[in-house]
């Protein structure tokens, strides 16, 4: 349960971000629209109404829902950028608003990614460069030095970014595999399928088929174990798994336990899944796994069942090892099926 609390987490780690950067932006741009109308600036005061409006509505919609749509992002950095340069536009070049603009490479590289960020920061600093030199009344010296001293903290910044995103992306990717893969075999693990599950059940899921479930387990596995030895029994395990993913998709193919997998087949009919379940039997009854100058064989028992809405996991757990226990009752290496035998 713990993993499952740190994995979500993580995804929402930049939504938590443009939540929080939205309520920021919005307040800005409200403020902003007063000191406009202040100034009798009423034009640029109803874009800041504007601005501040989308963006308190992207902080709500992001505390209620907890989702961010694209659009919510693009308009967000567009609100940021245009408070950045109206800032820097406006005010004396030496009362240093241009520090403002050095937020802007930070925000482009987390929120659109680092490559695509790269290319709207270059894009940004033509019209800085432009807004820079129109507005410098100094000797050309100053603005020489301004223009190199702010492309520098520009870049360094925007570098900082990329170096931390590059690697939060590294780790990410390394932390959903450790969350969500078996590491002996590469199948999906339990915690997989529990996510997996939790959104089949979810009522708002608008495929109208459940899924179909084939539970696979090895006859007489511990015998392999004792013959060959537990490293050999690993390598047949990590084999097995490539089998069935051959035959099915590697994202439907669970380890959910020792020498148990779980295969789930989305829409499929009870008799295609039960069709399917008798191909994969076949192909590993068929199959010479060759491990150190061993030939070895082995069959599978598969119970088929289907994940009803509701059924919680633990229940639909229980059913489907009924059907697999059935199967194992009836001689191993067959397929079983209750509801379709019943009729
Ligand atoms: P049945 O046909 O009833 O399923 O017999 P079985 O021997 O396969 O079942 P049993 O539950 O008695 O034993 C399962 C064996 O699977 C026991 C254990 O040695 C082996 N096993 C479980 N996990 C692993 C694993 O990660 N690696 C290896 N090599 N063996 C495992
Ligand atoms: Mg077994
Ligand atoms: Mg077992």
């Amino acid at each position: 349960m713990h993993s499952i609390q740190t994995d979500i987490q993580l995804v929402k780690t930049k939504a938590a971000l443009h939540k929080y950067l939205s309520l920021t932006t919005g307040l800005i741009a409200l403020a902003f629209s007063v000191v406009n109308i202040y100034l009798q600036q009423y034009d640029i005061a109803c874009l800041d109404t504007v601005l501040g409006t989308l963006n308190l509505y992207f902080f709500w919609s992001a505390k209620r829902t907890g989702l961010v749509k694209p659009w919510h992002i693009n308009c967000l950095l567009l609100s940021i950028t245009a408070i950045a340069f109206y800032t820097f536009s406006i005010v004396d070049l030496r009362a240093g608003t241009s520090y403002w603009l050095l937020i802007l490479p930070p925000i482009y590289c987390i929120f659109s990614g680092p490559k695509k960020g790269l290319a709207y920061s270059v894009l940004v600093l033509i019209p800085i460069f432009y807004l820079f030199i129109t507005k410098s009344d100094t000797e050309n010296l100053f603005l020489y030095r301004s223009l190199l001293n702010f492309s520098g903290a520009y870049f360094l910044t925007y570098t900082i970014c990329y170096l931390y995103e590059v690697q939060y992306i590294k780790n990410s990717n390394v932390l959903h595999h450790m969350a969500y893969k078996d590491s002996l075999t590469n199948a999906r693990n339990r915690h997989a399928l529990e996510i997996f599950f939790r959104e089949s059940n979810n009522p708002g899921n608008s495929e109208a088929q459940q899924p179909q479930l084939l539970i696979l387990d090895i006859d007489y596995f511990k015998k392999i174990n004792d013959k060959f030895g537990h490293e050999i029994g690993d390598i047949i395990l990590t084999e097995l798994s490539q089998l069935i993913q051959k035959h099915t998709s590697k994202e439907n193919v669970y380890r959910i336990g020792g020498e148990e997998f779980l295969i789930t087949l989305k829409n499929t009919t009870p008799i295609e899944a039960c069709d399917m379940a008798e191909i994969l039997r076949e192909a590993i009854e068929g199959h010479v796994f060759e491990v150190e100058s061993n030939a070895i064989k082995i069959t599978v028992s598969i119970g088929v069942s289907e994940l009803k809405q509701g059924m919680s996991f633990n229940v639909f757990l229980r059913n489907a090892d009924k059907n697999l226990y059935h199967a194992k009752n009836q001689g191993r290496n067959i397929v079983h099926h209750d509801e379709l035998l019943a009729s």
